[in-house]
């Protein structure tokens, strides 16, 4: 099938009170992928996930789930897709196996359907089946969570910052389990704030800031754009015409002594820029260096956007 796991067009969300969280967003989540959904804080990303859990209204728009939209079809979009919050809550009186067995209950999953078990031993839970969910640590109740949205067996799951404040060794776990998942057969979204989290999981990424997509693109064409570094190099005279190199892959001047010098660290170094430099005839007063980060992306991004 080609439908979309999931497809979002024109979604706006102005919040009471007058935030517009979401400001025209369109985009689709191919079926079998891991697609991530990256953006700072406050971008948009939890907004948009509620709308589709059913937990926030939209302003406008539309959206639909495994083809079924969330407005005219809103029990089959519902049953299509299993959704973990950002903020951890279940009741703390029930057991995990409890947990699982209410929720399969409030899906109308029937019990011979049910795999709470399964479901607890996938996510290294099989011993606390019986225990106090208060008693869990941070870690346990994160993988309970994703074992509660997976209990009517969903098409799609989507995971809202599922690592944020996580350590790191759980963080690999959450990983592993979301590479089960997909190798399984299921679609799955993460929203993240996290490029590194991204980059090593995810087919493909949009990236969201102040509620509009600035970019939707396989991950690796992604990365090309990150791999960028900059060298701000100030020469002992103006400069006229600007060294050039092959190892550079763009020159701006700030003023007249002062170059801006972009390469791709996947390329070349600092250290080659700045012999080339110096291999121009210039003499290097000062230099200093920036990475590209996430920010940059996005403001790469938002300026190719305002001039394309
Ligand atoms: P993210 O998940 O990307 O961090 P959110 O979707 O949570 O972003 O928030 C997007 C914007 O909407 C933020 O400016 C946030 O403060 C605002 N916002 C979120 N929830 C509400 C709400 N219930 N009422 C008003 N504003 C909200
Ligand atoms: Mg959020």
């Amino acid at each position: 099938m080609t439908e979309a796991a999931i497809a979002i067009r024109d979604l706006c969300k102005t919040y009471a009170g007058g935030k517009r969280a979401l400001d025209g967003v369109t985009f689709d989540v191919p079926r079998g992928q891991v697609f991530g959904l990256l953006g700072p804080n406050g971008a948009g990303k939890s907004t948009l996930i509620n709308i589709l859990a059913g937990l926030v209204n939209k302003t406008s728009g539309s959206a639909s789930i495994w083809g079924f939209d969330i407005d005219e079809h809103p029990r089959n979009a519902k049953a299509s897709i299993g959704i973990v919050n950002q903020e951890i809550t279940f009741d703390p009186f029930f057991t995990p196996l409890e947990t699982l067995e209410n929720q399969a209950g409030f899906y109308g999953v029937p019990k011979a359907k049910r795999r709470s078990l399964d479901l607890l031993r996938a996510m290294g839970l099989e011993d606390k089946a019986n225990a106090y969910s208060r008693t869990l640590s941070g870690g346990m109740k994160r993988r309970l969570m994703v074992a509660k949205a997976m209990v009517h067996s969903p098409p799609v799951i989507v995971l809202d910052e599922p690592t944020a404040g996580v350590d790191i060794e759980l963080r690999r776990q959450l990983w592993d389990y979301v590479r089960g998942l997909n190798a399984r057969g299921v679609t799955v979204v993460l929203t993240t704030h996290y490029l590194q989290e991204a980059e090593e999981l995810c087919d493909r990424i949009a990236i969201i800031n102040h509620g509009r997509v600035v970019a939707n693109e396989p991950t690796r064409v992604l990365l090309g754009m990150a791999q960028e570094k900059q060298v701000v190099v100030t020469l002992d005279r103006d400069v006229t015409a600007p060294p050039q190199a092959r190892c550079f892959e763009k020159v701006e001047a700030i003023d007249p002594r002062t170059l801006a010098i972009t390469y791709r660290k996947d390329r070349t170094n600092a250290g080659e820029v700045l012999t080339a430099v110096s291999e121009g005839g210039f003499a290097i007063v000062d230099v200093t260096t920036r990475e590209a980060d996430l920010e940059d992306v996005f403001l790469n991004l938002t300026r190719a956007a305002a001039n394309g």
